[in-house]
């Protein structure tokens, strides 16, 4: 990893018209955009509707990327641990039922988080309990759906 701080500037955004943080060394170009506008660009978004575009989503956006980053950082704290403990029994598993290893591994994460969250067990107990009910509710109806 480098350890070298990026000295960091002012510029003006091109798309919002904000003024934004960044790296020093992009004053040498001569268009600057936010984060957020790069993002509306990926996604489609032409620069004249960048500005009113950006008051309408930057919510939107600023979640979708705190979930990644959480999801990225949970996985690389949690994962080394699951492996080491998982990686032999795993191994005897179908590429599906491998997945859907994982991919439960994932919601049991996120129920702790949930869990840690709740104020007690009465709350926990209830707060489960609902969406237990939500999510049985929901496979039974995607069941009815494939008959
Ligand atoms: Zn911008």
């Amino acid at each position: 990893m480098n350890d070298t701080k990026t000295a960091m500037a002012k510029a003006v955004c091109n798309g919002c018209k904000q003024e934004f943080e960044c790296p020093e060394s992009m004053l040498k170009t001569q268009e600057h955009y936010c984060w957020v506008c790069c993002e509306l660009m990926a996604q489609g978004v032409e620069e004249k509707d960048l500005e009113g575009q950006r008051k309408l989503r930057e919510n939107e956006i600023q979640v979708d990327m705190l979930r990644q980053r959480v999801a990225d950082a949970y996985t690389e704290f949690a994962f080394p641990k699951w492996w080491a403990d998982e990686k032999t029994s795993l191994k005897t598993l179908s590429k599906r039922e491998l997945a859907e290893e994982c991919f439960n591994a994932g919601t049991d994460a996120f129920l702790d988080y949930i869990i840690a969250n709740q104020k007690d067990g009465k709350e926990q107990i209830r707060t489960l309990k609902k969406m237990a009910e939500i999510f049985e509710q929901k496979a039974q109806e995607k069941e009815i759906d494939e008959l």
